[in-house]
């Protein structure tokens, strides 16, 4: 049998996906992330950590006014 592979973020069809054993009383359904979404995500984390590379930084630079 198959299952469907769909992206957990945007449910995007991602791929089908060869599964052995009769699946019963279960959808035939399996999450993962496609490729635009894994690379949106990245880019946000990287956003993020950038605008935050170092929180104590920011303090200092309050207090130097
Ligand atoms: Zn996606």
């Amino acid at each position: 049998m198959y299952l469907k592979v769909i992206c957990a973020w945007c449910g995007k069809f991602i791929r089908m996906k060869e599964c052995k054993g009769s699946g019963v009383n279960t959808l035939p359904i399996s999450h993962s992330i496609c490729a635009a979404c894994s690379r949106k995500l990245e880019d946000e984390m990287e956003e993020v950590f950038q605008q935050n590379p170092k929180p104590t930084e920011e303090e200092e630079c309050h207090e130097r006014q």
